[in-house]
């Protein structure tokens, strides 16, 4: 029954993703998301390290959609400097906002990769639609007012998974 919120895949952050191991796989694109995967939920604007990943990903030709289920007004001021194209408000884990990233990029599910670092809207809503899935290590310790509430559920989940032996990092919070 958990078997859902099961990453195909877990990294400590995002820059241990490079454009040779998703190609090895595959994957043309990525679908990721913001807040605390590609830097602090509170932090608005991308840090040079971010950029130079970005930049990176899309020098091999892999294309980078964010999706996220904050607002307009977050995800748009992050996105625009980066030239990303992104949608805000996504309901994940419903699957709409997936399905019209990949649209807009071209790719297949198979070759499209959903990144995030939330098990219950990230990882659920990427395995049930049908993507590789990669969970990250949350970039902040502390979260958005909403957020706090999935935690608790996931951090149940993640345990139960460590304790099975199908995920093994150390405790994110
Ligand atoms: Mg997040």
């Amino acid at each position: 029954m958990l078997k859902g919120f099961l990453p195909s895949q877990h990294v400590k952050s995002i820059f241990e993703i490079t454009p040779q191991s998703l190609k090895e796989k595959g994957i043309k694109a990525i679908i990721t998301d913001l807040d605390n995967t590609l830097v602090e939920w509170d932090r608005p604007a991308a840090t040079p390290k971010l950029i130079k990943w970005i930049d990176g990903m899309r020098n091999e030709g892999i294309l980078v959609t964010i999706v996220s289920n904050n607002n307009e007004q977050r995800v748009k001021s992050f996105s625009d400097p980066l030239k990303i194209p992104f949608i805000f408000r996504a309901k994940k884990p419903m699957g709409n906002a997936f399905r019209k990233a990949i649209k807009a990029m071209g790719t297949q599910k198979s070759e499209t990769v959903v990144i995030g670092d939330q098990l219950l809207t990230d990882i659920f809503g990427g395995n049930r639609n049908g993507f590789h899935t990669i969970l990250v290590v949350p970039v902040a310790q502390s979260d958005g007012f909403f957020t706090k509430f999935n935690r608790k559920i996931e951090r149940r989940i993640l345990s139960s998974f460590r304790k099975k032996g199908m995920l093994n990092w150390e405790d994110p919070k």
